[in-house]
């Protein structure tokens, strides 16, 4: 193992060049080297996870000291925007359980429908769970920028709002030697495979797939080496990827798990522990793949975690499963 990092690829030359001077030979190359999280919305407290929470507490202190309206933004172009959910929902509960006089919780979000990439049964209830708890959602929306409390729109109108939150937008890092997408993102075939070079496979934010997610980077992972072995001389199939999309989402009450495939051939299904064993099915679906019209499957449980999920994320707030 060399800790290090890469500066550039030599494809032609199969080499790697470190940024302390290292040229390392490879066979077969696999990239994971991520994104960069860059604040989207002049103005606003960025979230990215862990090292903004204090920034988030701060914002929960003004808000006890009499400044209690909050609004959370999700710029256009964020990949991944159920954290945003969460701490909308955290939020409101906070507020309701500190007693702050006036509070105010609004989601602005360019999405057409709550947490839509689930489909629309999972976001029809995360849209009456939001309505329930008192989070004000303004759908269709896409926020530019936050000043002097008012947080400005692309098509006109304001949110008034006395601090807002916004998740980051993510670039692609640029290796020299590695071409990249206007966005900066490295495009591959199904099994990770980098296109247009011989022997190198990427995974996980830094590739062009649209949801930028651990449980996504994993599965890539997955099918990158099984090509990897397969190549090797490993008797085992290759298996492509085949995106799934899963999510915990907290909500200070009853967690939420969320499931979407994109191929849309799995039944839904939604059940309750805490409202009386409700449960609910449907039937095998197909819809197109389209992040608006993904098939879903959810599970509620009284419980804040799941025995199926592990956290793969320090947030206090988001968890993968
Ligand atoms: C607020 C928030 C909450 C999230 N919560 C969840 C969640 O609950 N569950 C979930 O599954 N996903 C979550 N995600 C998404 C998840 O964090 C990412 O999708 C995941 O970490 C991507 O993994 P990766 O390996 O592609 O990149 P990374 O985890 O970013 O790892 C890339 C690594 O490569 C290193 N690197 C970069 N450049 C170089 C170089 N030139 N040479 C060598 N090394 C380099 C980096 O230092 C880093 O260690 C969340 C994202 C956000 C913003």
């Amino acid at each position: 193992m060399s800790q290090d990092r890469i500066a550039s690829v030599e494809v032609d030359l199969h080499t790697v060049t470190t940024e302390s001077g290292r040229a390392i030979p490879y066979d077969v190359l696999l990239l994971a080297l991520g994104a960069r999280a860059v604040a989207a919305l002049p103005g606003a407290v960025t979230f990215r996870g862990p090292e903004d929470e204090r920034a988030l507490v701060a914002v929960l202190a003004e808000a006890r000291a009499g400044h209690p309206r909050i609004a959370f933004a999700i710029p256009s172009g964020t990949t991944w925007p159920l954290p945003l959910y969460e701490l909308a929902l955290l939020t409101r509960w906070h507020l309701s359980e500190s007693l702050v006089q006036g509070a105010a919780v609004t989601l602005v979000t360019p999405e057409s429908s709550p947490l839509g990439l689930f489909g629309h049964l999972a976001s029809e209830e995360i849209g009456e769970l939001l309505a329930i708890r008192g989070v004000d959602v303004r759908l269709d929306s896409s926020p530019v920028a936050f000043e002097d409390g008012a947080l400005h729109l692309l098509r006109g109108g304001v949110v008034e709002a006395d601090a807002v939150v916004a998740l980051p937008r993510l670039e692609g890092i640029p290796i020299p030697g590695i071409s990249a997408n206007a966005q900066g993102f490295v495009e591959t075939d199904r099994y990770g495979g980098v296109l247009g070079v011989d022997d190198v496979y990427a995974v996980g934010d830094m590739t062009a797939f649209p949801l930028k997610r651990g449980g996504i980077a994993t599965q890539q992972a997955d099918a990158a080496a099984s090509a990897i072995a397969v190549r090797a001389g490993a008797p085992i199939a290759q298996e492509p990827f085949r995106p799934v999309i899963r999510g915990l989402l907290l909500t200070g009450g009853a967690a939420h798990y969320l499931r979407a495939d994109p191929a849309g051939h799995e039944s839904a299904s939604t059940s309750s522990l805490s409202g009386g064993h409700r449960r609910r099915s449907w039937g095998a679906t197909s819809r197109p793949i389209s992040p608006n019209g993904w098939a879903s499957r959810r599970h509620r449980s009284t419980s804040r975690t799941s025995p199926a999920c592990t956290s793969t994320s320090s947030s206090s707030t988001t968890r993968a499963c």
